[in-house]
């Protein structure tokens, strides 16, 4: 078949050819089939939904993908392909579900595991060579720092090493982790594949078939299978998704930019801003720099909070990658308090530019007005 950009395959993948079938496979809400086909029962053989969903986000990828319940599932079946006595080696910035369950695992003597900066990329080749699992999350959730993915991919590595990325954050249409020799990709389709704020699901990607049994066995005993409706609605959000993607970045850019020279505003991370500590990397290696900015409120948490009511048009709300743009402040989450107080994440939608501005500079004027 032709090789398609992504945009087309994102509409294209996980359609029935039969004639007479619907153009979408349908929700088939089934947990058993009928004996002598390919399915037997859901939690081994899948639904037809999930399959296509699994067919779309696989696409994405030039990969094979197996879904999950969440994005969550994904990852801890990535975690559970490791022996007992494993070596992980995981960044100092990233999403905090994936530090509890590594702590996790370290409390009850399961592995034992390294933190490194995002970006010391040394750090990272040299411990590739003796890690089991290296665990990269790049761009960094909430820092955004951009970590060198194919000098660390290209580092020797030992006989057991599995490299993986979360790539939730930037999603396929940022960036190839598999393109850049990773062996997994993971993302939470509940956020940039979904892209509606409605659904739970994750997706792991791998060109390695082996690797790819391996987590579908795992789903299969441990029960963590996608939910036939979340995969139709995950495989409708992924049709737009990469023009979603696109749109964002674009505004994201933009609002980045403005926000870096509001008076209200000491500090914005971005990967597309020239002063991203990052960006060089991000240049080369991301296809787009997404649709994530954070930012430091000047003033105080009080400051910062004020920002987030003050908003008409922006959600506060946790969470990213959806149509609709969402703020939060991450130091006031649980387990966050090492952040800077006043830092906020924004998640883009695709609202119109002119209209995310107008809120967001109301809102940080208000701000200022209160504190002063
Ligand atoms: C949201 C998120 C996850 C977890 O996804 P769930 O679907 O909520 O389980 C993992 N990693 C990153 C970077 C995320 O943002």
């Amino acid at each position: 078949m032709a090789h398609h950009q992504m945009s087309t395959v994102a509409v294209s993948a996980g359609r029935p050819t039969e004639p007479g079938q619907p153009l979408n496979e349908g929700i088939v809400p089934a947990s058993n089939f009928v004996l002598g086909g390919d399915r037997a029962y859901a939690r081994d053989d899948g639904t037809p939904t999930w399959t296509a969903f699994e067919s779309i986000a696989g696409a994405l990828e030039g990969a094979e993908a197996v879904a999950f319940s969440s994005g969550m599932a994904a990852i801890a079946a990535v975690f559970n392909l490791l022996p007992t006595g494993a070596r992980i080696v995981w960044p100092d910035d990233c999403y905090q579900g994936v530090a509890g369950l590594i702590a996790d695992g370290e409390r009850s003597g399961r592995w034992t595991s390294t933190r490194l900066a995002v970006d010391d990329t040394d750090a990272w080749c040299e411990h590739a060579g003796i890690a089991d699992l290296v665990w990269v999350e790049s761009p960094s959730n909430p820092l955004l720092s951009v970590a060198d993915l194919v000098r660390i991919s290209a580092a020797p590595r030992s006989a057991t090493a599995i490299l993986a990325v979360d790539n939730t954050l930037a999603g396929p249409f940022a960036q190839l982790p598999l393109d850049l020799g990773f062996d997994i990709s993971v993302q939470a389709a509940t956020k940039h594949l979904g892209g509606h704020s409605d659904l739970l699901c994750g997706v792991a990607t791998t060109r390695r078939p082996e690797l790819a049994a391996r987590l579908r066995h795992l789903r299969e005993i441990h029960g963590a299978t996608p939910g036939t409706l979340e995969t139709f609605l995950a495989a409708r959000g992924a049709r737009t998704y990469v023009l979603r993607a696109a749109a964002a970045a674009q505004t994201a850019q933009q609002l980045a930019e403005r926000l870096a020279t509001h008076r209200a505003v000491s500090l914005v991370r971005y990967p597309g801003l020239p002063s991203h500590p990052t960006h060089h990397i991000a240049a080369q290696q991301l296809r787009s720099f997404g649709t994530i900015i954070t930012f430091d409120v000047i003033g105080d948490a009080a400051t910062a909070d004020t920002v987030c009511h003050s908003l008409r048009l922006i959600h506060h709300a946790t969470s990213f990658g959806a149509v609709e743009s969402t703020i939060e402040r991450r130091a006031a989450i649980p387990g966050q308090e090492h952040l800077p107080a006043t830092l906020l994440r924004l998640s883009v939608g695709i609202e119109d530019l002119e209209d995310l501005w107008s809120d967001l500079d109301e809102a940080l004027n208000a701000a200022v007005a209160a504190g002063s």
